[in-house]
């Protein structure tokens, strides 16, 4: 008797969670949101010669999809990966990843994709019923120390920089390697960090601090005079990863202005995909992009993934702690070896906005969580630049 009880006061507090939405619901707000994912992985894979327009594909992100799941803005990641330090190739990779976001993705598809570099051309590009394509540059190696090189991505059309990927760089420490023996540490940003913060704000260009090291996180909010914000981070109180933001880094980026682009990877969406993961993980990213079978089917049978639930329950945290305008949505499809059940590529945001709506989100707060905060944001960024 005592379990039947317990398992009706369960379901009645999940019936006061929850109310019923219907398809037609679902379609009519998901179409009058501004749908903006501030990183996505594609570049990694169009830039050996992936067609985005080919339907069919083993990936999170293809032009029909994207279309499917009503994307109005997508920032395409520049990635450049640790190893192009060795011969200082990063400018060199970045140059090329940029030329796969101009060349194989928009030039390519000009009735689909639209270069957009303001919040402005977001919003007119999207009127037009097209996607606005925009560039961010993860990891700040790729400047190789220079100032100069900054200011040539900017007129590239660069409008963010994750300010280090897993690796801590010449002046700015990373969240990937602070346990690593060997790795010259800076305490956060060097001076010359702080300069490059200053010379983005300058410039117009979003400091996006994922992925970096605690301490560089709060010595760029510190020296930004635009509000930064994470291009594709979660929460840690949920899934205690360094990847991801503190409760206190979450509520201090909202208090000047910053937007939390929650990352869909179950491993920073769900504890206990990080534990599963744990030491298969750093294997996988040592191989990545060599397609290592035998890795990837060890993966498969052992790492429970994340949910469609999980990722709402991010976004629930991150209003409950620092507000309905300090949420928003950064993929990291086809850059992530899981995807949660329920958002297994871009084709599906419907899913989760049927799941917002559910959980008593109205359509004003979908329209901020999807795109309005980071609009605000770039805004923001634009305005601060223009006072230089
Ligand atoms: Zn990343």
């Amino acid at each position: 008797m005592r379990t039947i009880c317990g398992f009706l006061v369960l379901m009645a507090i999940c019936f006061a969670q929850t109310r019923s939405v219907t398809d037609a619901e679902v379609q009519k707000i998901h179409k009058s949101v501004l749908l903006i994912d501030t990183h996505n992985d594609i570049t990694s894979r169009t830039v050996t010669g992936y067609d985005i327009g080919k339907a069919e594909n083993d990936g999170h992100t293809n032009l029909k999809a994207m279309r499917e799941g009503g994307l109005g803005a997508q920032f395409f990641a520049v990635y450049v990966a640790a190893n192009y330090t060795n011969g200082n190739r990063s400018a060199w990779r970045a140059l090329e990843m940029i030329d796969t976001v101009k060349h194989d993705i928009i030039a390519r598809y000009p009735n689909d994709f639209v270069f957009a570099t303001t919040a402005d051309d977001i919003e007119r590009i999207h009127k037009q019923g097209k996607i606005a394509a925009l560039m961010g540059i993860e990891g700040g190696h790729a400047i190789e120390d220079s100032l100069r090189l900054l200011r040539d991505y900017y007129e590239l059309g660069i409008r963010y920089m994750t300010l280090t990927h897993a690796n801590t760089n010449n002046w700015a420490d990373s969240s990937g390697d602070m346990d690593k023996a060997g790795v010259k540490h800076h305490d956060g940003l060097t001076d010359f960090g702080k300069q490059v913060v200053r010379e983005m704000n300058r410039l117009g260009m979003m400091v996006d601090i994922s992925h970096v090291a605690d301490k560089t996180f709060w010595d760029a909010l510190a020296v930004s005079s635009a509000p930064p914000f994470a291009s594709h981070s979660s929460c840690r109180a949920i899934s205690n990863v360094p990847r991801n933001m503190t409760d206190d880094m979450i509520v201090a980026l909202a208090k000047k202005g910053g937007v939390v682009q929650v990352n869909f990877a179950c491993e920073f969406l769900s504890q206990k995909t990080a534990d599963a993961s744990k030491e298969l993980l750093p294997k996988m990213a040592a191989a990545r992009g060599e397609n290592n079978r035998a890795l990837m089917e060890e993966y498969r049978k052992t790492v429970p993934p994340a949910s469609l639930a999980d990722v709402v329950a991010h976004i629930d945290r991150i209003v409950k702690i620092a507000g309905i305008n300090a949420v928003g949505i950064g993929s990291d499809f086809d850059g992530i070896q899981c995807v949660p059940q329920g958002l297994e590529d871009v084709s599906k945001f419907p899913n989760l906005t049927r799941a917002l709506l559910e959980k008593g989100y109205s359509a004003d707060d979908i329209r901020k969580i999807y795109g309005g905060n980071l609009l605000r944001v770039m805004r923001a960024v634009e305005a601060v630049a223009r006072r230089q």
